[in-house]
């Protein structure tokens, strides 16, 4: 393994996974849903599988139905208007999408600022990219996570590239604000930066949270790829169809990357997607209002085994600090709480690299079924 990746070994997902999967214990460590997605899509794939409809390698830039519902579906939602021709290109899930910006925007030697804590991947794929990362750390305050923007601001120099933003934001949940999206790009535009914005869990939002593609903004269309995936808002994670939407410039730089990557991927699954897009409000108000239930029920069952929790609004993820616990260190904590408890978290210390300031927080998701998150908090009550 060269220089470049072998600090990063096995992603935590694949270890916690294995370690439930070894143990028998509740997984609410790897961000998966425990119920597939809509029937009616399941049976859309069915079709295009059947039909012949993408057995063979889709076209480039993703299927031309694809393409034109997240078209639409930036259009209807949040006003954007991109040209599903030059301005939109699917890629194999959101974890493809970030590698390919990344590899096509970052020279050796440039800086990208990401928010820490951020999702793994983004660090391996800075370091392919031959970029240096420099996080910028949201601090816990008063039950959630902030942005310092002086601190943002401080860490722009001259060999910033660009901002890698994550909202809603795995792992602590926070939905980043108007104003501090306003802040965000007015210093892209002042330091003429792109951004680099992962909108995977962009439908998971709760209570009167409301997310704001930061694309939307005054002078960022032209200098921002966002990304999605219908893994998160659809409860497909194993189909990996996921996409960006950008200018003509970006779209084909992204392009340009991703075709040596995996050329195309997920053909059926993606006619399949294009009819998910086009699913009535109600599917998407479903999704949140049953989501939010189960954030309620876990938060508050969190709370009640002894953790302290950062009430998270959005995604499904929900941070807690196990100090009050007489715990600090959240990799010790995960390895045993199997053990302990019959369940499986992430240590927050993996999307650190100041790791010791992400040392005593931990990572439970609550994308599972009710019964399963009750008998998880009931395991969970025996630690205190
Ligand atoms: N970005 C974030 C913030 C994520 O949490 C995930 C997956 N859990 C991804 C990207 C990857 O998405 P996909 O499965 O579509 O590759
Ligand atoms: N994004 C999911 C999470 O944060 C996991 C995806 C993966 O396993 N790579 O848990």
């Amino acid at each position: 393994l060269n220089r470049r990746l072998a600090e990063f070994g096995t992603t935590i997902f694949a270890e916690m996974s294995a370690l439930a999967a070894r143990t028998g214990a509740i997984n609410l460590g790897q961000g998966f849903p425990d119920t597939d997605g809509p029937e009616e899509i399941r049976e859309a794939a069915v079709r295009a599988l059947r039909d012949g409809r993408g057995n063979q390698y889709p076209p480039g830039p993703g299927v031309p139905e694809l393409r034109s519902a997240i078209a639409d579906h930036q259009r209807d939602r949040y006003g954007l208007d991109f040209d599903p021709d030059t301005e939109v290109l699917v890629t194999a899930g959101a974890t493809e999408a970030i590698a390919a910006a990344l590899l096509a925007l970052v020279e050796p030697g440039d800086e990208v600022i990401a928010l820490e804590p951020y999702y793994d991947s983004y660090a391996a794929c800075v370091a392919m990219a031959g970029g240096t990362r420099v996080p910028v750390t949201l601090r816990p305050h008063d039950g959630s996570y902030v942005l310092d923007l002086d601190e943002l601001r401080a860490a722009v120099t001259d060999r910033t590239r660009l901002i890698l933003l994550n909202t809603p934001h795995n792992p602590t949940g926070t939905v980043l604000t108007r104003a501090e999206l306003t802040a965000v790009a007015e210093l892209a535009v002042e330091r003429d930066l792109l951004v680099v914005t992962d909108e995977v869990y962009e439908h998971l939002v709760f209570d009167d949270a409301e997310h704001l593609p930061i694309a939307s903004l005054p002078g960022m269309r032209e200098r921002t790829v966002t990304i999605g995936s219908a893994g998160k808002t659809f409860s497909f994670t194993g189909w990996k169809v996921g996409w960006i939407t950008a200018s003509p410039e970006l779209t084909s730089a992204v392009r340009s990357a991703k075709q040596f990557l995996t050329y195309v991927s997920s053909g059926p699954f993606q006619y399949a997607i294009a009819e998910a897009l086009r699913l009535p409000a109600t599917y998407f108000d479903t999704l949140r209002t049953e989501l939010s239930a189960k954030r309620d029920l876990l938060s508050e069952g969190l709370a009640q085994a002894g953790f302290a929790v950062y009430k998270p609004a959005g995604t499904y993820f929900v941070t807690t600090d196990i100090r009050p616990l007489g715990a600090e260190d959240g990799f010790a904590f995960c390895r045993s709480l199997p053990e302990r408890a019959g369940v499986v978290a992430i240590p927050n210390a993996v999307f650190y690299d100041h790791r010791e300031a992400g040392a005593p927080f931990v990572r439970f998701a609550f994308c599972k079924k009710t019964e399963v998150l009750e008998e998880a908090v009931s395991r969970l009550k025996r630690l205190s």
